[in-house]
């Protein structure tokens, strides 16, 4: 029987990466559901092609057009982010794959969890916002959530098979367009040199949170709440070469390691496979072509994002919540040209300075930190210029 698939986020990098692996495998996959944000001519031809039940447009202003354009089609057309909560709990559907960018992933995950139905994790912010509620009720429901992310993928295959936990997750980090660039020079980049990524090819925001090296912070945290690691366990090497994807250590000191093609059609293909693996008829990595591969501690005086991100972690309750409502914030406002790239930090430890600490919060606490937390996040950005 094929997947039955809800892709939420079709529209993005993700998104259009999962469409080329269900391109390659139309007897496993099957799409049920594709959903995009704000960009409905792209989802309208997606559809046009897949054939999905329903399509949802976040934004609400874009509905008309895209029901215009599938008028002559049998798809269900549902605008607004609460359907996309209502669509995931649809009886056909057995996979979610979360391709949202950002706090706005996290509901849908949730709704996915109580639908019962397994999820396909790309959007790292539903772990990073509330890891301990989300992984309780995963396990609370029996539901998996297979990671998408590269490194926690990487993590994941280490895993498969191994009947003892590991002691120590060693994230990789490619450096970014920054690596070797003095501290100067990286306060003032631009935001052509920050979309610069040497290795990947992801969206934006990911691929900005990636020059801070606060992406490296983020899936430091998802690692703590996917893997169920404490922080002082999770490391990061600086390895620019992006060919190991991640390892795990054993009591034993034992490294395991994934290795591969820096292409995120491996990772989305095995979230979906798993725990089988399907051909994949992309350029593989040779590794007697590949000359050295060199791992090295982060520098986390030039990226102290990095830093920060472990702090909050350790602090724990909603401070995590708050590190990434302000980010992505300052994100937005520095891809506007609002604000300097230095000025992402700052506005990260002034927001997590000014918001309101709560130790154990509930789901409602989480949504209410985050707003207060964008709040003060925007009127530190909106005082910078
Ligand atoms: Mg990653």
């Amino acid at each position: 029987m094929k997947h039955q698939i809800a892709l939420l986020g079709s529209t993005g990098s993700i998104g259009r990466q999962t469409l080329d692996i269900m391109r390659l495998h139309p007897d496993k996959f099957e799409a049920v559901t594709l959903t995009s944000n704000n960009n409905w001519e792209m989802l309208a031809a997606q559809a046009a092609e897949f054939l999905p039940d329903s399509v949802v447009i976040a934004n609400k202003e874009h509905y008309k057009a895209l029901s215009d354009a599938l008028a002559a089609l049998p798809i269900k057309v549902y605008a607004g982010e609460e359907a996309l909560c209502q669509i995931v709990g649809n009886g056909n559907i057995d996979t979610v794959i979360n391709a949202l960018v950002g706090y706005a992933g996290l509901e849908p995950t949730l709704c996915a969890i109580n639908a019962g139905k397994k999820v396909a994790l790309a959007n790292k912010e539903t772990l990073v916002v509330a890891g301990d509620i989300v992984m309780k009720a995963a396990m609370d429901k029996r539901i998996p959530i297979i990671p998408i992310d590269s490194e926690h993928s990487a993590i994941f295959q280490c895993l498969a098979g191994e009947a003892s936990a590991p002691s120590r997750l060693i994230l990789t980090a490619s450096g970014g367009p920054f690596l070797n660039m003095p501290a100067e020079e990286i306060e003032n980049a631009s935001v052509e040199q920050a979309l610069a990524h040497p290795h990947w090819d992801m969206g934006r925001k990911i691929t900005i949170d990636s020059a801070t090296m606060l992406n490296k912070g983020l899936e430091v945290i998802e690692a703590r709440w996917l893997f169920n690691m404490p922080p002082q366990h999770i490391d990061v090497a600086i390895h620019p070469q992006c060919v190991v994807h991640s390892m795990v250590e054993f009591a034993d000191g034992t490294l395991k390691a994934q290795l591969g093609s820096a292409d995120m059609r491996l990772p989305i293909q095995y979230a979906l496979s798993f725990p089988e693996r399907l051909p994949l008829p992309y350029p593989r990595f040779d590794i007697t072509t590949a000359g050295s591969l060199t791992f090295s501690a982060p520098d986390t005086v030039r990226f102290p994002a990095l830093r920060i991100a472990y702090e909050a972690l350790e602090k724990g309750g909603n401070s995590c919540c708050i590190l990434n409502a302000a980010n992505e914030i300052a994100v937005a406002a520095f891809l506007e040209r609002r604000i300097g790239f230095g000025d992402i930090r700052r506005t990260l430890e002034h927001t997590l300075e000014r918001s309101t600490f709560i130790q154990r919060p509930t789901m409602d606490d989480y949504r209410a930190s985050n707003a207060e937390a964008r709040g003060i996040a925007e009127r530190f950005v909106n005082a910078k210029h």
